[in-house]
């Protein structure tokens, strides 16, 4: 099977968790997992955590996990039988607690929001799919005007259009959730909503190395400060679903643009989310739409495209999955993709490793070299030659576990946990068995292998060979 170089993100839910639908996405093609803690107990997620490791194990391929935050997003309550119809011009009644809405009643869990609302504030309900406008605050309660109607169900995401909350960028349960997730020994913590790159800090206070650090691009003040924010972070998130709210509509392609550039040039892995194939919640086939939005992330250079409610509550989980590595495959074998790395060139640190990764891509496209095999400690130096966008495979070498799990959603890696060799002629043999029996390349292939030796120590990438597959 031909490479596949952009990664697939799927979020998981009730129509993925069951042990057999978790193997079978991941063998349709799915590259990392996301567990999203806005929704399902922990006890769910720890199984879900376990069910992955099981395959990873079985297939002796690494996999990706990300633990996402909930963050102070504001959602509904609950409704009796699930859901209620909201009618254009008609008055509804939000209420503070969390018991069950009905007819016309919101509940609303959140009291910041009943000590700021005003009449002409604006409320977003859905990822914006509704809309409602404030008309009276009665401290407890709020009356507010239907402009945008449709079915609101439980617990969907609410946004405030106009005011600022007095909310901090980790609640109480995000705490709680984050320790379980470490707990669970998941790769990367995804946080929502930051703001600011003391956000990124404090989390990082919290976090320590047990795991990476996501941040999810969803507020016009994280905007403001992307490249502040991306000094700070190990990966990025387009959260294209609440950027879409918060932000005007039409700059989520502008601002999804200067993300992905930004976080490639810093060589940070990022991911685009949300709305990828919408349409397949209910349809076994996307929008054409969709197809090219997937495929416009693709030839941006994106390192992963996601999943939300395609996987998590889909009718077609799979189908979904099946779909985006078709899309992806086909962009990813047009010339173009490949022309628009080549054109932009980024510029190196003066390092050895960004020298040698600066080679891997030059030696690739001069020998047609089918892959480079990188051995990494800390993951630093795959993600300096993935950073290249180089036209041949990346298999990432290394003895940590964690750091083979994360190099999964990396653009291009191809992951492989091995113990390092002892000296130089001993990698020679490991790589001619690697190259055969676990990256399927056959004799005659050009291939080039990056190290620092002597092997182990993070940051030392200072070799570069040119071999033949014999
Ligand atoms: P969410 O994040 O699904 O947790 O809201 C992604 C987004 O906002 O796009
Ligand atoms: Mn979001």
């Amino acid at each position: 099977m031909q490479h596949r170089f952009t990664k697939i993100l799927a979020t998981i839910g009730p129509a993925t968790s069951a042990p057999d639908t978790l193997r079978l996405i991941h063998d349709v093609g799915v590259n990392a997992f996301r567990l999203n803690f806005s929704h399902g107990a922990h006890e769910d997620h720890a199984k879900v955590v376990k069910r992955i490791r099981q395959i990873s194990e079985d297939k002796g391929s690494p996999i990706c996990i990300v633990a996402d935050m909930q963050g102070p997003k504001l959602r509904v309550g609950p409704f009796k039988g699930g859901s209620t119809e909201l009618r254009y011009g008609s008055t509804v009644t939000l209420k503070l607690g969390d018991s069950e809405g009905g007819d016309d009643v919101i509940m609303v869990p959140h009291p910041e929001l009943f000590a700021a609302l005003e009449p002409g504030h604006v409320l977003k309900f859905d990822d914006g799919k509704l809309q409602v406008t404030v008309e009276k605050n009665l401290g407890k309660s709020i009356k507010a005007k239907v402009n945008v109607p449709g079915k609101l169900s439980n617990r969907k995401g609410l946004n405030v259009i106009g005011a600022v909350l007095p909310m901090s960028a980790m609640t109480e349960k995000d705490r709680e959730d984050m320790a379980f997730a470490l707990d669970q020994g998941v790769d990367y913590i995804a946080l929502s909503f930051v703001q600011s790159p003391q956000d990124v800090i404090d989390a990082r206070e919290i976090i320590g190395d047990r795991a990476k650090i996501i941040v999810k691009i969803e507020k016009p003040s994280a905007v403001e400060r992307l490249d502040e924010i991306l000094e700070l972070t190990d990966a990025a998130m387009v959260a294209r679903g609440d950027l879409g709210v918060e932000l005007p509509l039409e700059q989520v392609p502008v601002v999804q643009r200067r993300i992905i550039k930004k976080a490639r040039s810093l060589g940070k892995p990022v991911i685009v989310a949300t709305h990828m194939l919408e349409s397949m919640i209910d349809s076994p086939t996307p929008t054409r739409a969709e197809a090219s939005d997937v495929a416009t992330a693709v030839y941006l250079g994106t390192d992963a495209v996601m999943l939300s409610a395609e996987t998590a509550v889909g009718r077609h989980p799979a189908t979904a999955v099946a779909i985006m590595d078709r899309i992806i495959r086909a962009a990813e074998t047009d010339p173009e993709f490949w022309n628009f790395f080549r054109n932009r060139r980024l510029a190196s640190d003066a390092t050895s490793e960004d020298a040698i990764s600066h080679s891997v891509r030059g030696i690739a496209e001069i020998m047609k070299c089918k892959a480079v095999f990188g051995y990494t400690a800390s993951g630093s130096t795959v993600q300096r030659i993935s950073r290249e966008r180089p036209p041949c495979q990346i298999v990432g070498l290394t003895p940590d576990q964690a750091t083979a799990n994360r190099m999964a959603m990396t653009w291009g890696v191809h992951p492989l946990k091995t113990m390092d060799p002892s000296n130089f002629d001993e990698m020679l043999l490991h790589i001619q068995h690697l190259a055969k029996d676990y990256v399927g390349l056959e004799t005659g292939d050009k291939i080039m292998i990056s190290a620092g030796i002597p092997f182990g120590r993070p940051g030392s990438t200072d070799t570069l060979k040119v071999a033949t597959v014999d």
